[in-house]
């Protein structure tokens, strides 16, 4: 039998705690993101009252960034109060070893292990949520390098001359496309937006810019497209796909309408990406 594992999500507004026997989910609870000392002695009484599955053989942590990767902490995030947290430190008496990664990376491991991406050299997985960021794998790794991918915060032209709304940037793609700057847009909850608003068709073109820019540069195989937006407004992909085989041109000869509709795809594993992710870090290959 796998050994049992212990994962933790930390996203921007939910953290998911779980337990798990290789991809198999053991025990699972959604908490709210609150102060960063409250979330995550959430997560030590959750895996206090999992004891009795067994003990934990090691712990991954997928975490909104930016990380210090190695430093297992959140660095200059604008989440007020969560600036400088020591992640990894909360859980040093586990006596297990913790794997800490961003949310996007971690889910593009999972992705990858198990699900749409599985058998790929190289291969992204992009969350369009309450902020936008991507992971990449290489090779079954994610991809870290002086930090890891920020590919949410890439300038891109507004569609429509909406300025943007990222404090450091403005109009990056995530000051542009995320679920807030959506809302900014429109006056409206993203979520309440009908699915022929004609704010979508601009935001898929922002979209389709940097995923442009990602074929380009890493040449993945696949990229996924998942978040609370991405996975709320399904009309969202087949127009981010034909944006992206206009802006090509046709000059990267493997990609065309009919092979989009692969490369650019959904999660294989829905809204359990993230969460398993976390798992597939505490269990390398
Ligand atoms: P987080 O980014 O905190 O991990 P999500 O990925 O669920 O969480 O993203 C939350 C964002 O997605 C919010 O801005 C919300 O308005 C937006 N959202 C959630 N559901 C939908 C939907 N059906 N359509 C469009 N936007 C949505
Ligand atoms: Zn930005």
């Amino acid at each position: 039998m796998d050994r049992l594992t212990g994962g933790i999500e930390i996203g921007g507004t939910k953290t998911v705690v779980l337990i798990a026997r290789g991809r198999t989910i053991v025990e699972l609870r959604r908490i709210a993101t609150t102060t960063p000392a409250a979330t995550l002695a959430a997560c030590r009484a959750a895996f206090a009252e999992w004891a009795r599955h067994g003990p934990l053989a090691a712990l991954g942590i997928g975490s909104f960034g930016p990380l210090d990767i190695a430093g297992g902490r959140i660095t200059n995030t604008p989440k007020p109060g969560w600036a400088g947290t020591e992640v990894v430190a909360a859980f040093a008496d586990l006596g297990v070893p913790v794997a800490f990664d961003t949310d996007v990376n971690a889910a593009a491991l999972a992705e990858h292990r198990w699900g749409a991406s599985k058998g790929t050299a190289v291969s992204v997985y992009l969350t369009i949520g309450t902020g936008i960021g991507a992971g990449i794998v290489v090779g079954g790794r994610p991809l870290h390098g002086l930090v890891h991918p920020e590919v949410g915060h890439i300038g891109v032209a507004s569609g429509d001359g909406f300025a943007g709304i990222c404090p450091f940037h403005g109009d990056c793609l995530e000051g542009l496309a995320s679920g807030p700057a959506i809302a900014a847009r429109t006056g409206q909850d993203a979520a309440s937006l009908d699915a022929n608003h004609p704010v979508w068709p601009v935001v898929a073109g922002e979209i389709a810019a940097v995923l442009t820019m990602l074929l380009l540069t890493v040449s993945p195989e696949r990229i996924i497209i998942g978040g609370g937006v991405g996975h709320g407004q399904p009309q969202l992909l087949p127009l981010i796909r034909a944006d992206v085989a206009r802006r090509l041109n046709a000059y990267v000869a493997p990609v065309t309408p009919d092979t989009l509709r692969t490369i650019l795809c959904a999660p294989g594993l829905g809204d359990l990406s993230g969460p398993l992710g976390a798992i597939a870090l505490a269990a390398p290959e």
